[in-house]
């Protein structure tokens, strides 16, 4: 789900019963201790596109920027992801049919949501069975090549959502701040999977960033991407407790990118996936800057300051790191 100025969680629905969501840089939900991926399982996502002209883009152009953002997940080196475009439909997104279908739909009543993706997945397995995206015909849009001020760029957004639709949460790469109205502007963002858009008109959203590349690589990456790239994992602790829901992030020094990742358990563990194999910065920083439900839910603890691991920590190419274990104050 992506809004203008504020940002919901996507809707996750459980196949049988539902599954509470957690979203993080990857969605994936508690079963018993275990934190279980979601995503698809292998072959082509297929997915219809809906027929209906909104001013400004036609159906047609609404397909070609699927394909374009399609296109986009599809190209980051060493995954099995792959898209299939199965056509035109009369179908709106959000049925459960059976089929993926994204389209236009009125919402005026979500009117901070731009788009939001649903899924709806095997709760045992994690194995994605139905996903719909819809864009709101609130807001106003636009396919133009290079934006247009004032219109929210149609790729974008798509772009955002199919990240969704594979199985990513959001990553909180990136700052805000408040706006006079209560929502928030975004000062900077360091990927697609930011909860909050950018200005209408803004195009940048069409290039996937590290921290995004990262997501992919770690979900749907096969050798020997998978092999160059390594993970650190470990714990953010607080008076010798874990802390649940820190912002985790690893620098790269060298490629000068940044990767997140959230602690998801009461014991304070993360694990960080995907990183260029090398040494690293860990910096930890409560989730303070933006909505908290926009990324996780359950309880939240941001009542610590910024820390950083004792040393740069290697992830090693193909593997993990040890555990390290990263020690917060109380602010
Ligand atoms: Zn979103």
């Amino acid at each position: 789900m992506k809004s203008s100025v504020v940002l919901l969680l996507v809707a996750l629905v459980g196949l049988g019963h539902p599954a509470p969501a957690f979203a993080y840089l990857k969605f994936g939900f508690r079963l018993a201790d275990r934190t279980i991926d979601v995503r698809w399982p292998a072959g082509p996502i297929r997915y219809f596109v809906n027929d209906r002209d909104i001013p400004g883009v036609s159906a047609g152009d609404f397909r070609s920027a699927i394909t374009r953002a399609a296109a986009t997940w599809q190209a980051v080196p060493g995954t099995s992801l792959a898209f299939e475009d199965q056509g035109m439909t009369a179908a709106p997104p959000g049925g459960l049919d059976g089929r993926n279908t994204l389209g236009f739909l009125d919402r005026p009543d979500l009117d901070r949501v731009l788009g939001a993706t649903s899924l709806l997945l095997d709760s045992a397995t994690g194995a994605l069975v139905e996903a719909d995206v819809f864009l709101n015909t609130r807001f106003q849009w636009s396919v133009s090549p290079q934006g247009a001020a004032g219109f929210v760029d149609v790729e974008s957004i798509v772009l955002h959502e199919l990240g969704h639709l594979i199985g990513l949460g959001h990553s909180a790469i990136g700052e805000t701040e408040r706006t006079a109205s209560g929502g928030r502007r975004v000062l900077g963002s360091g990927a697609v999977m930011f909860p909050i858009a950018l200005t209408p008109g803004a195009t940048s959203d069409r290039v996937l960033q590290a921290d995004d590349i990262a997501a992919v690589t770690d979900l749907y990456g096969v050798d020997p991407a998978r092999a160059s790239t390594g993970s650190i994992r470990g714990r953010v602790v607080k008076n010798g407790r874990g802390v649940f829901g820190a912002h985790v992030v690893a620098f790269n020094p060298v490629t000068g990118t940044l990767i997140g990742g959230f602690t998801l358990s009461a014991d304070g563990e993360f694990v960080l996936a995907g990183l260029q194999a090398g040494p690293h910065v860990v910096r930890v920083e409560p989730l303070d800057d933006a909505d908290v439900e926009s990324f996780l839910s359950g309880e939240v603890d941001v009542d610590f300051g910024v820390a950083y691991a004792p040393r740069l920590v290697v992830a090693p190419r193909g593997g993990s790191s040890a555990a390290i274990e990263i020690p917060v104050d109380p602010k």
